[in-house]
């Protein structure tokens, strides 16, 4: 099962991007973790990752494809992956089934969660953070016994600079922007699942779950 998971920033990508890997037995691969793997590990595309990283600089389209080529070849992903955070772009996506194609396979599900604008703006900028142990907080949907509060430490929360609502639309609508094009290439070619992430976590777990076992 190869799956790509698409979603705006504030669609809950990464809590059911963890009820799947569960679900199926198959690694979470994100683009983040991908990086900082081979970072540890000291691959050589991974060494030149660092390089830009360690200088501040936009890491090239080439080394974050051959990042992903590198981490999709491990033995852990021969059952199936979930990939996430790439592709970002249609030439990502382009190097994406040139990957696959050299590694024999190809996607089967390209699973969209969609939830409307003004809902990621109140999940977003409602969002609170534990200085102390990071944990997480949401004023409106997961608000602390206390405010301003945090239950597990009894640290302070707050807001990130990054979750204030200008910064968060502005985001959102780059995001938009951004991959229109790839769902419209993704579903030219079948592959395109929506699903409503505005439901309960658990309704939109157990709805990905089907579509992936249909
Ligand atoms: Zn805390």
């Amino acid at each position: 099962m190869n799956i790509l998971f698409m979603g705006p920033p504030g669609a809950g990508k990464g809590t059911q991007a963890e009820r799947i890997v569960a679900e199926f037995g198959i690694p979470h691969i994100s683009t983040g973790d991908a990086f900082r793997k081979a970072m540890n590990e000291g691959t050589p595309i991974g060494l030149k990752a660092k390089q830009y990283i360690d200088q501040g600089l936009l890491v090239p389209d080439d080394v974050t494809v051959g990042i992903v080529r590198e981490r999709l070849a491990q033995p852990d992903c021969e059952a199936g992956f979930l990939l996430d955070g790439f592709p970002r772009t249609l030439a990502q996506a382009d190097a994406l089934d040139g990957i696959l194609t050299e590694l024999g396979r190809k996607l089967d599900h390209v699973i969209n969660l969609s939830v409307d604008r003004d809902l990621l703006l109140a999940r977003l900028t409602g969002r609170r953070i534990c200085k102390s142990c990071g944990a997480t907080y949401h004023v409106i949907f997961n608000p602390p016994t206390q405010a301003g509060v945090c239950d597990k430490c009894q640290g302070e929360l707050y807001q990130r600079s990054d979750d204030t609502e200008e910064k968060v639309g502005t985001r959102l609508d780059e995001y938009i922007n951004k991959t229109a094009p790839l769902l419209e290439y993704y579903g030219n070619k079948g592959l395109l699942r929506q699903v409503d992430g505005e439901k309960e976590i658990d309704t939109v777990a157990s709805e990905i779950v089907s579509l992936l076992r249909g």
